[in-house]
């Protein structure tokens, strides 16, 4: 049986660096949170608790002393400002891209253009770019929401990171059409595309294909939703779920990973294939 795994699969850059902060740091310090979940791969955290980083859910639970992280996708202003007033270590983990998104919205902000954030409105990372903009800008989550204000003359566009850029496009053109002034920040980062456009080929290939990553984990769950389209598919947490009667007869499986799974999970369902 032949395997065909997408070079994309696991982590992304921001994924991979947050992880190996909160890695050093739990080496170094003994009261380390997360608020939520680090990343959304079960395993992971798990793996995170047993060195001793734990996951909070408010704010309250944070004890003096410790080591608060922020997580790749970044927080509000005003969170890291209560953070602060806690007297607690904040280990910045925000990927720099997401940080770049953050900035560009706050300079727009500053310089009178009315803020247009293409993105999801309950995201975390949108809402922490919202924060950027006093919340004076506006979250668009789709194009048929494009909106014209009045007594606006200058717009700045930025978007969250894992949008679709032939989407954004479109938005941007209604704006530069129906505006004097359009500002644009191309925020938007290569790693989801990369990865489902390679899942997609991949899947025209293969017979069967197996998408690894937290069932908690909105891109690998998308991710899933794409080559199902294409080809028998199955999300799987790990190689433990992997039924061999359902594939035996394939002649090739195909692998891709979310952008919170973890190599050796990866490696550890390429193995068992490998025993069929
Ligand atoms: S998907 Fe892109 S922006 Fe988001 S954490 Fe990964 S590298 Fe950073």
């Amino acid at each position: 049986m032949e395997i065909e795994v997408s070079k994309y699969a696991g982590f992304c850059f921001g994924v991979e660096r947050a992880i190996n902060l909160v890695k050093s740091a739990a080496e170094k310090k003994s009261k380390l949170y997360t608020f939520g979940p680090l990343i959304h791969n079960p395993q992971v955290v798990e793996n995170l608790e047993s060195k001793g980083v734990k996951v909070i859910n408010q704010l309250q639970e944070v004890e003096p002393n410790s080591t608060v992280v922020i997580r790749s996708h970044g927080v509000t202003k005003d969170y890291k400002k209560k953070l602060k007033q806690k007297n607690v270590d904040i280990l910045d983990a925000t990927c720099p891209y997401v940080k770049t998104a953050q900035k560009k919205a706050q300079y727009l902000y500053n310089n009178g253009y009315k803020v247009i954030i293409y993105g999801e409105k309950k995201h975390p990372e949108v809402k922490a770019i919202h924060s950027y903009t006093n919340y004076k800008g506006v979250v668009i989550e789709n194009i048929d929401k494009f909106k014209i204000f009045d007594n606006v003359k200058k717009y700045g566009l930025v978007a969250q990171t894992t949008r679709s850029k032939k989407q954004f496009s479109i938005l941007v053109a209604k704006y530069v059409e129906n505006s004097k002034e359009c500002v644009v920040f191309n925020t938007i980062c290569n790693a989801t595309f990369n990865r489902q456009q390679d899942a997609k080929k991949i899947a025209e290939k293969v017979d069967f294909m197996f998408v690894v990553g937290g069932k908690n984990s909105a891109n690998t769950t998308k991710l899933y939703k794409i080559v199902k389209q294409i080809k028998p598919a199955e999300h799987i947490e790990t190689a433990d779920e992997i039924n061999i009667d359902r594939i035996r007869d394939y002649d090739i499986i195909g692998i891709t990973a979310g952008a919170s799974t973890p190599e050796y999970l990866i490696n550890d369902v390429i193995n068992k294939i490998k025993k069929i």
